[in-house]
C-alpha cells in the first residue's frame, strides 16, 4: 500500500456508546489516515446482533461529529451485508467444514488455551460431523504443523514483528454460526478488502486476530493491509476498557479535554489549546512527527 492512496477505517462494534478507550483506537487511525492524506472510513460492525445496543451507533456517530472526526463516504453497517459474506464463504469452498461441537465439547478437550482465552480448536470434525451432530459452526481448516504456510508473520508498524502458528495457537476457527450470524474475523477481511482498506489501525487487543486475518485474505486472494496496532487502555485489575466492564462513555461537555487525555494515551504531545479546531492540525503533526515506520 502506498502513501498516494491510503484508505483507512474506525471500525467499533456499537455495544454501547464510545468511551476512552475506543477513542484512542478512532482517534489513532483518523490521524494515520489525515498524515497521509488518506481518507477514513467509518464501518458499524453489528454482526452480532445480540451484542448490538440499540442507540449506540447513533451515539458513537454523535460523539465523532461532536469531537470533529468527519468521516469520508457513506457509514457501512456489516448487518446489511450478508451476502457479501456468503459470496466470501461460497468461494473457500471445502476450506470450510461444519463443525458440531458446543464451546464446552472444546474447552474440555483441553487442547489448549489461545492468547485471547479461548480454547484451542481440536479438529474433531475436520474429517466430517460426528453421527447424529447437528452442525453448529462452520470452521475454516488452518494448515497443520510442518506444512509450509504454518506460520503467519507480518511487520506490526507498532508492535513489530509478529507470528503465530494457527495450529497451535488457534486450530480451526469460526467463519459463521449455523443461525446464520457472521463472525467478526471473516466480515472484518471481506469489509476491509471490499472497501479499499490499505492501512488498519486499531487496538492491540486484535493484534492476536491478526493472523487470522490475514490467513483469511490469503485463501480469498484479497491484498493483506498494512497493521499497526496501537495499546489499549485498561482499568486497574488489567483488563481492556469496554462497556463490559462499565467504562464511562466520553466526556463530551469538554471535548478538548477529552480529545487531549487520548492523545496523551497515544504519546502526542499537544501544547495549550483552548478548542477542538486547534486541536486537528496539531495532533496530525505530532503524530506525523512520532516516525512510527521506523522499524
Ligand atoms: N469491531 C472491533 C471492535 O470494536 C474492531 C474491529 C477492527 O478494527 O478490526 O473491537
Amino acid at each position: 500500500p502506498d502513501a498516494t492512496h491510503y484508505i483507512g477505517r474506525f471500525a467499533p462494534s456499537p455495544t454501547g456508546p464510545l468511551h476512552d478507550g475506543a477513542l484512542v483506537a478512532a482517534m489513532a487511525s483518523y490521524l494515520d489516515a489525515k498524515a497521509h492524506h488518506g481518507s477514513w472510513l467509518v464501518r458499524m460492525e453489528d454482526v452480532d446482533e445480540a451484542r448490538t445496543a440499540h442507540g449506540a451507533a447513533e451515539a458513537i456517530l454523535h460523539a465523532l461529529s461532536a469531537l470533529q472526526m468527519h468521516w469520508d463516504g457513506k457509514v457501512v453497517y456489516q448487518s446489511h451485508r450478508g451476502d457479501l459474506y456468503q459470496a466470501a464463504f461460497d468461494r473457500l469452498g471445502r476450506l470450510a467444514y461444519p463443525c458440531g461441537c458446543t464451546r464446552r465439547e472444546i474447552v474440555d478437550s483441553h487442547i489448549g488455551v489461545a492468547s485471547d482465552g479461548a480454547a484451542v480448536y481440536p479438529g474433531t470434525c475436520r474429517n466430517g460431523l460426528p453421527v447424529g451432530k447437528p452442525t453448529r459452526s462452520y470452521r475454516l481448516l488452518v494448515p497443520e504443523i510442518g506444512q509450509a504456510a504454518e506460520l503467519i508473520r507480518f511487520e506490526d508498524r507498532w508492535q513489530g514483528m509478529t507470528q503465530q502458528h494457527l495450529a497451535i495457537e488457534v486450530g480451526d476457527f469460526v467463519l459463521k454460526r449455523v443461525d446464520g450470524f457472521w463472525t467478526y474475523q471473516l466480515a472484518v477481511i471481506v469489509d476491509d478488502a471490499n472497501q479499499g482498506v490499505t492501512h488498519v489501525v486499531r487496538g492491540a487487543d486484535l493484534l492476536d486476530s491478526t493472523p487470522r486475518q490475514i490467513y483469511l485474505q490469503r485463501q480469498l486472494q484479497y491484498l493483506t493491509p498494512s497493521y499497526l496496532h496501537v495499546p489499549v487502555i485498561t482499568n486497574a485489575n488489567g483488563e481492556k476498557l469496554s462497556k463490559q466492564n462499565d467504562a464511562p462513555p466520553l466526556d463530551l461537555t469538554q471535548p478538548y479535554q477529552t480529545l487531549v487525555k487520548a492523545a496523551w494515551f497515544l504519546g502526542l504531545e499537544i501544547g495549550k489549546i483552548d478548542s477542538v479546531e486547534a486541536f486537528w492540525p496539531l495532533a496530525i503533526a505530532a503524530w506525523a512527527n512520532q516516525r512510527l515506520d521506523r522499524r
